[in-house]
């Protein structure tokens, strides 16, 4: 097995500075077939299967980004040895990942703070709709539900009725937030 030092040499041998913070105060080697290496200085940690045999370096998985977030938007992500040299290349990749985080974030949210009163209230009329037509247990199939010992049947109405308390828990939300401006509005 090869030993810790061989790892830190193999890994300072293309990265005599951390790819993330541009420290030269080397690589703590870790792992029981020593594969992984964090920066001494901000503690980003990479893992590799090329350290196992140690006689050359192709790619590297950023493990864990530094201990400041730095590179947190390319965790468990593999690049070449080639990407982690170029710094350009990686800052690009961290601005890339994290723009598409955002857009994903935003389209999720139940409300976001640009959107007027009157659009937060008709967002909590469409949930209370919803919920109407998940409220199962109101219809005929859903009082004979019981009735009939079918799994499927009960499966739909459990996720009827999730679907139903999720909507009522955007609808508290919203309506939070509606308050919460109505107070702050007022001060
Ligand atoms: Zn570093």
């Amino acid at each position: 097995m090869v030993s810790k030092e061989e790892v830190e040499e193999l890994m300072l041998k293309y990265f005599p500075k951390c790819p993330l913070c541009g420290a030269s105060e080397g690589y703590e080697v870790s792992g029981v077939v020593k594969n992984y290496v964090q920066c001494r200085a901000c503690g980003a940690k990479w893992w590799s299967n090329d350290f196992v045999k140690c006689k050359e370096l192709k790619q590297l998985k950023l493990w864990e980004p530094a201990y400041d977030g730095t590179g947190a938007a390319l965790k468990f992500k593999t690049f070449s040895v080639k990407f982690w040299q170029d710094k350009e290349a990686i800052e690009k990749a961290i601005a890339d990942a994290e723009a598409k985080t955002k857009a994903v974030d935003s389209n999720k949210l139940i409300f976001r703070s640009e959107m007027s009163d009157e659009e937060i209230q008709d967002s909590i009329r469409k949930s209370m709709v919803e919920i109407a037509s998940w409220d199962w247990g109101s219809t005929l199939y859903g009082q004979l539900g019981p009735l009939i010992s079918d799994t499927s049947f009960a499966e739909a109405t459990i996720i009827r009725l999730l679907r139903a308390i999720f909507e009522q828990n955007k609808i508290l939300i919203m309506q939070n937030e509606l308050i919460r401006r109505a107070l702050t509005q007022n001060k």
